[in-house]
């Protein structure tokens, strides 16, 4: 399979690895968006979060804590982004892989969320969750 993280996990391509179990792996992001930005993947190929089955989305939410903790303690960052990219353009890798970010004052990392509060009525709202919920 034609997969940059499946070559990693077969050890194929090389990588530094972070923590490894039965069945997950995190490696460093290759890019270093911040010191110590780490990719966690399930050893089990799945594209995104659309295809994710439950028992591998626990593991890997089950490592996400441990290795944000020893991010913490590693770096002191002022702070933490998780992150997870799904479908193009936002994602480059379609092997499903959490991004933990620690964060630093002056960083340059640009990750924030648009506020539209005030800009959306009550029924616009109702509308909204209720196309979500019907889609459940
Ligand atoms: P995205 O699919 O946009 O969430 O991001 C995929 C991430 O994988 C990018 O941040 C890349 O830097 C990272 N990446 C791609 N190839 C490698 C590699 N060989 N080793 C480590 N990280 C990688
Ligand atoms: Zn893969």
């Amino acid at each position: 399979m034609d997969c940059i993280f499946c070559k990693i996990r077969e050890g194929e391509i090389p990588s530094y690895k972070v923590y490894e179990d039965d069945h997950v792996l995190a490696f460093l992001d290759i890019t270093q968006g911040t010191k110590g930005h780490t990719l966690v993947i399930p050893k089990k190929h799945v594209p995104n979060v659309y295809e994710v089955d439950e028992d591998t989305i626990t593991h890997v939410f089950t490592a996400v804590p441990k290795i944000a903790r020893a991010l913490k303690k590693a770096f002191n960052p002022i702070g933490l982004n998780i992150v997870n990219n799904n479908d193009r353009p936002l994602q480059s890798v379609f092997h499903f892989h959490v991004h933990l970010i620690p964060r630093y004052e002056d960083d340059g990392m640009v990750l924030s969320t648009k506020n539209n509060f005030g800009k959306i009525e009550p029924e616009t709202f109702i509308e909204i969750t209720q196309k979500i919920k019907d889609s459940l």
